[in-house]
């Protein structure tokens, strides 16, 4: 290689590393701005989380108590009394597509904080929860090997409600901290389905029945991991890890931010 090509790429890489080095500060000196002018929620009690911080100190101390804890089922990762059970009911009796789960926190103390970020535009939690799912359940996601994460998609009339889709945002959080690519559009909801809690699992079999269709990114041969935000009988995950199957996925596992017990 020529010399002066050399010296040349060589500026040319210290300048560019110049260069991020100083957008990642103007962005430090954003976030510290925006921080002081709209300090950030805890997404445990929606008090003002400390500066700088992304949570309360009461609440980093009680967020332990909401993970869950061992045992819990071997495929959809609900928690479980019986330590020598290795499934829960549902899914010793039942038939799931998807390959196997888990999620982070007990739904039922939770539930306030998922319909805060839900409904109330708490969207700046998901940066919180994402990075906590990186971090308690990261081992067992990067064991799974996965290439994409594929967040569970609202019907287009929700989204633009809402204005964002919060399994979105988990799963691009989520896919930051772990490094593994987000195919956002990998699944599209065609039809506007009934809000499931209020349906039993027959009838919410029906609901989603081709409610997803696989969308524009490929997914042939990839080992996927679904986000959403809760896990309740697993039918919504279900519907989505057989669209992924149909189209080719090597696996359907998912991650959930939260779930019910299981018996
Ligand atoms: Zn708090
Ligand atoms: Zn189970």
């Amino acid at each position: 290689m020529d010399q002066n090509f050399l010296h040349a790429r060589i500026i040319h890489i210290k300048d560019a590393a110049e260069k991020s080095a100083a957008a990642t500060n103007f962005l430090k000196y954003i976030r510290i701005t925006t921080d002081l002018v709209f300090p950030r929620r805890c997404p445990f009690c929606d008090g003002y989380a400390e500066f700088g911080q992304l949570l309360c100190t009461t609440c980093r101390k009680k967020e332990k108590e909401l993970l869950i804890k061992e045992p819990w089922c071997m495929k959809c990762g609900k928690p479980i009394r019986e330590e020598k059970e290795e499934y829960c009911l549902a899914c010793r009796t039942g038939r799931h597509l998807f390959t196997r789960g888990r999620s982070l926190y007990e739904y039922r103390e939770f539930a306030p904080s998922i319909y805060r970020f839900k409904y109330e535009d708490r969207r700046e939690y998901a940066e919180y929860f994402g990075k906590q799912i990186a971090r308690y359940l990261g081992p067992e996601i990067r064991a799974w090997k996965p290439d994409v994460l594929i967040p569970v998609p609202l019907h287009e009339r929700k989204l633009s409600e809402r204005g964002f889709n919060q399994a979105e945002l988990l799963a691009v959080s989520m896919g930051k901290a772990l490094n593994i690519p987000v195919l956002p559009r990998a699944i599209m909801r065609v039809s506007d389905t009934l809000p499931q809690k209020y349906l039993d699992p027959a009838e919410r079999h029906k609901n989603l029945q081709n409610a997803f269709k696989i969308g524009i990114s490929s997914v042939k041969s990839k080992k996927a991991v679904l986000v959403d935000d809760v896990y309740t009988t697993g039918s919504t995950i279900d519907a989505c890890a057989e669209v992924l199957l149909r189209s080719g996925a090597a696996d359907g596992y998912f991650v959930t931010l939260a779930t019910g017990k299981g018996i």
